[in-house]
């Protein structure tokens, strides 16, 4: 990414969380203290929302119909422009709000409260549509894209799946050849967001030839070769525009090259990782509407001859809900606060917010829908809508499963790296017993301090604020467990660690909870010392809950290393694929 380092992260800019904590080690002042949002900022927040809410509050009943009828209507499209709904992260000196990734992670939370396709059609032009432009852009192209995408004369899309290509991004088969110093971009788009709606497109296509193999283009839908395709008909988010986008012999000279030639498939990867808060805020505002809902039909309905929600089972629902939005809160914005405070590592960080944060949405919008019983099914109400809405979340921007792989395996290539030290230290101990052993690296005197609990450098929290010394005792603990896991499920694996998935989301899941708890821990650090442990106390026990599922969680997988079912799952597997059904039908 083209900004500097600047703030916190200016005198270390590479240091990575989750990277070193693969290796055992907890780097406690890149999450502490829990990042805040500056007070300019909060300011422009409040306002915004205050209009917000009372403007899409009154519009509940149209949301309900545009997503049967499958359509944003133009009038409502122009004052979401003049609200300045897609001109969130566009800089203050072109016509925008210049949010950063706190503010505009928060300004999606509360669209997303009201209505999911609104907030996937603000936050696709932001979060993937034109943040191309903020992170590979040239002055030129901001200076003459950035006052259209701020006022939503042109609203963005990101053009990169096609029919033959979704998880595997660089299969992609668009072309742009060389005509002259220009480019000529053919090819089809698939299942684009805003593509029937936007006027600017960031598209991905394969430009063969000795600077890479994928480069980034900027198109504009008055293009001659530019089509776009019908609206598809969606189980969720319907009211949104989901459309092909096809370029046929499209003319691109060369100032509309985004970022490098041939390095497409890193700005792709760069904007995703980049727009990730915007969906993490989105899935934040949608399970506070699920509680909200949740707690006031819980007190409204009466059975048994009392409200609903004195019952346990409708308690631990509930209860459930607040801790996992508390912990996806915690985590989307320490990921955001730490983008803004320049750290720049933060692919990792970035992933794991979005699985966990798409998936404890589905998981909320699925008990709210069930404490209405019912009412949850019928359209009536807004519970299905939320569910149908959410469920892409686990699969758009890098689906769950991919993103898994990913978190795994960036962390266990820093292990492998560590391990290869390892073995060549280890060589010359062979060679020379002593001389040897006084090069054994850094990264196996870390592991001997795991397993033998001696010696090793930032394997505990030192600032975190005495009370949370229990639940910080678990997450060191699980750090230990992790940097053992990363190591003993390569040292099994080796290479092949490509090919073993179910180890590899083991680690990813372990990953993904530790880092949460991470920020959960930091969050209600802040709050005792903000407010006192009085006031903080509801924040100590959703801490209590969290690490106490973490613990219990991560001791599960790191059990599963040695001692699985994964080869008879694989082979129940195996035999269903041979026969494409299931084999037991009892008749
Ligand atoms: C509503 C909607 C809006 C979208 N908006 C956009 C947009 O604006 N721009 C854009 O470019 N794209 C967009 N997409 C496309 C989206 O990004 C892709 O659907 C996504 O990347 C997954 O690709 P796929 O659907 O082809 O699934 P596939 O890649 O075919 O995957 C199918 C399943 O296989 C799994 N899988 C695939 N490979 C592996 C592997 N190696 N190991 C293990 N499991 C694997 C996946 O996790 C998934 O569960 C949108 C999609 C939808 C549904």
């Amino acid at each position: 990414m083209s900004s500097p380092t600047t703030g916190k992260f200016a005198k270390n800019p590479g240091t990575s969380f989750m990277r070193s904590l693969c290796m055992g080690q907890i780097e406690e002042e890149i999450i502490l203290p829990y990042p805040k949002l500056a007070d300019g900022e909060k300011e422009t927040l409040n306002g915004m929302i205050d209009s917000l809410g009372s403007w899409l509050s009154a519009k509940e009943p149209e949301f309900r119909h545009w997503d049967r009828k499958g359509e944003l209507p133009t009038e409502f499209l122009n004052e979401m422009k003049q609200l300045g709904l897609f001109s969130l992260i566009v800089p203050e000196e072109h016509g925008g709000l210049g949010f950063k990734s706190g503010a505009y992670s928060r300004l999606l939370q509360e669209i997303a409260k009201y209505d999911g396709s609104v907030a996937i059609t603000a936050g696709a032009h932001s979060s993937i549509g034109m943040r191309g432009v903020l992170l590979y852009g040239t002055d030129e192209q901001k200076a003459k894209y950035f006052p259209k995408l701020a006022s939503g004369e042109m609203i963005a899309a990101f053009c990169l799946t096609e029919p033959g290509a979704g998880s595997d991004a660089a299969s992609i088969r668009t072309k742009a050849v060389r005509d002259g110093k220009d480019w000529l971009i053919s090819g089809e788009k698939l299942w684009i967001t805003n593509g029937g709606i936007a006027g600017f497109y960031t598209v991905f296509a394969k430009t063969e030839g000795p600077e890479g193999h994928m480069t980034a283009f900027i198109v504009t839908r008055d293009q001659e070769g530019v089509s776009v395709g019908p609206h598809e008909d969606k189980m969720g988010l319907r009211a949104s525009s989901t459309t092909t986008v096809s370029f046929d012999k499209v003319r691109i000279t060369p100032e509309n090259v985004l970022g490098e030639v041939g390095k497409g498939f890193k700005v792709a990867m760069g904007i995703l990782n980049s727009g990730r808060t915007g969906l993490g805020g989105g899935c934040v505002g949608s399970m506070k509407h699920c509680i909200e809902l949740a707690t006031k039909q819980a007190k409204q309905r009466v059975q048994f001859g009392k409200p609903i929600a004195e019952y346990g089972l409708i308690k631990q629902k509930i209860g459930h809900m607040v801790v996992e939005c508390y912990a996806t809160e915690s985590v989307v914005n320490l990921v955001a606060g730490l983008v803004d405070q320049g750290y720049q590592d933060y692919s990792i960080e970035a992933a794991i917010s979005k699985v966990f944060a798409t998936e404890c949405l589905w998981r909320t919008a699925d008990e709210a829908l069930q404490v209405a019983g019912g009412n949850g099914y019928m359209c009536e109400f807004p519970y299905e809508r939320i569910l149908r809405d959410c469920r892409v979340n686990r699969i758009f921007e890098g689906t769950n499963d991919i993103l898994r792989l990913f978190i795994a395996l960036s962390a266990m290539n820093d292990v492998g790296k560590s391990l290869k030290e390892l073995s060549s230290s280890l060589e010359g101990i062979f060679n020379d017993p002593i001389k040897g052993f006084g090069v054994l690296s850094s990264y196996a005197l870390r592991m001997a301090a795991h397993t033998t609990g001696v010696g090793g450098t930032k394997k505990v929290f030192t600032q975190l604020h005495p009370s949370l010394k229990s639940a910080a005792a678990i997450f060191e603990e699980g750090t230990s467990d992790l940097a053992i896991a990363a190591d003993r499920i390569l040292r099994k694996h080796g290479k092949n660690i490509i090919g073993k998935q179910f180890a590899s989301k083991r680690l990813a899941d372990i990953m993904i909870d530790l880092f949460v708890l991470s920020a959960v821990l930091s969050r209600v650090d802040s709050s005792i010392r903000e407010k006192g442990l009085d006031k903080a106390k509801q924040e100590i026990e959703i801490l209590e809950v969290f690490s106490g599922q973490v613990r219990r969680r991560t001791k599960g997988n790191f059990g599963k290393i040695d001692n699985n079912d994964d080869e008879l799952i694989k082979d129940l597997a195996d035999h269903a694929l041979e026969n494409e059904k299931y084999s037991w039908d009892n008749l």
